[in-house]
């Protein structure tokens, strides 16, 4: 037989595949239980809008389905646009904002260049930047979050992508306008900074940076956002980016003609316009997110202050087994072993009765 490893290419060999969170009917097949709750993968326990759910049923006509869907996105790349007031060209749509990720990596690094992100950061960066084969610049954390002082120390001649999750995942921590806008001037405008927001929606905190407005001083950046997330689209796959028109005609250059089905655009589309939906998404987040800090404060475990959908815990015992014995309650969490955070868990908000489940889970397991 062939040794099919020593074909691939070299960064490829190296390549830990992306864990993803356990979906419930693994679980249910594994164990043979029912009633799972999986807060494993900072999905929207409320789902998508109620308007979404309806049009698509409207939508789903077998010309619908058997047709290509607009490869250009024109329609929603318009409501994008009209929503944040930016030209239409700016706007990148990706299958997913991974997907964008992966654009960004294949349109600008070869093997002989670097791609820098930080530790704990986003799992996708370091995929995307071995796939192609490139030198990965990790950089130590400070206090779990990004160090931007010890980035900009670490940058090198190779070095032509920045990625930064802003708020990070997943330790849910954040960057402030001031920070991010010093470190902006002063990386070289050759170098592409990512700035991944795909919890953008989730913040009210004034010292948030709005990126949005750094478009002109800083041409070199490019924003990704998702309808993941708190606009509840996980399955369907739709993210997108917003850069300076020149790299969105680079982007769109290397991704597939079709790569955001007909289904997604039209979700995403309607998305966008129930903004009450996207505020109750917010505050129950808000409310569980509560929920959980007052839970581990009673339970004396310390945890990573987060912004996102999510919380990450110190359960002080293997993460590993700990979330095994949660499985075993029907709740999936994440475990964050692969991040290098072997005593941490991820969990992301559910509902309020998920969230007492799985506090009350977590109680059981740790006695
Ligand atoms: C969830 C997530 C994404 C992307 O999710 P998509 O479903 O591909 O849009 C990107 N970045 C971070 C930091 C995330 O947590």
């Amino acid at each position: 037989m062939c040794d099919f490893l020593s074909l691939a290419t070299v960064g490829v060999r190296k390549l830990q595949p992306y864990q993803a969170g356990k979906p419930i009917e693994e679980l249910e097949r594994e164990l043979g239980i029912s009633n799972i709750i999986k807060l494993a993968s900072n999905e929207n326990p409320l789902g998508p809008s109620p308007k979404i759910l309806q049009a698509l049923k409207e939508f789903c006509t077998p010309q619908n389905v058997a047709l290509y869907p607009d490869g250009s996105g024109f329609s929603l790349k318009k409501s994008i646009a009209n929503q944040y007031n930016i030209p239409q060209e700016m706007i990148t749509l990706g299958n997913g904002s991974n997907d964008l990720l992966e654009l960004i990596a294949r349109a600008f690094v070869t093997s002989n260049l670097a791609v820098m992100f930080s530790q704990y950061a986003f799992a996708v960066y370091p995929i995307v930047t071995q796939a192609i084969g490139a030198e990965m610049q990790i950089v130590p954390a400070k206090n779990w979050g990004h160090d931007l002082e010890e980035m900009l120390k670490h940058i090198t001649e190779k070095t032509r992508v920045i990625f930064i999750a802003n708020p990070n995942n997943p330790t849910g921590t954040w960057l402030s306008k001031n920070n991010l806008e010093s470190f902006l001037n002063q990386v070289s405008k050759n170098i592409i900074v990512v700035l991944d927001e795909a919890y953008i929606e989730y913040i009210e905190n004034p010292e948030f940076p709005n990126s949005l407005e750094w478009l002109e001083t800083y041409p070199n950046i490019i924003i990704t956002r998702t309808f993941s997330k708190a606009y509840g689209l996980a399955s369907l796959r739709v993210g997108y980016s917003i850069s300076n028109p020149q790299i969105a005609d680079l982007l769109n250059r290397v991704r597939q003609p079709f790569n955001v089905n007909s289904f997604a655009l039209k979700a995403a589309e309607i998305a966008l316009s129930d903004k009450d939906h996207l505020k109750q998404a917010v505050a129950l987040n808000k409310q569980g997110m509560q929920q959980f800090e007052n839970a581990f404060q009673n339970m004396k475990l310390d945890y990573i202050s987060s912004v996102g959908n999510f919380i990450t815990v110190d359960v002080k015992r293997n993460g590993g087994k700990i979330y095994q014995l949660l499985l075993k309650e029907g709740v999936i969490v994440r475990p964050v072993g692969n991040y290098g955070m072997p005593t941490f868990l991820r969990i992301s908000i559910g509902l309020p009765e998920e969230n007492t489940r799985c506090i009350q889970a977590l109680e059981k397991v740790l006695k």
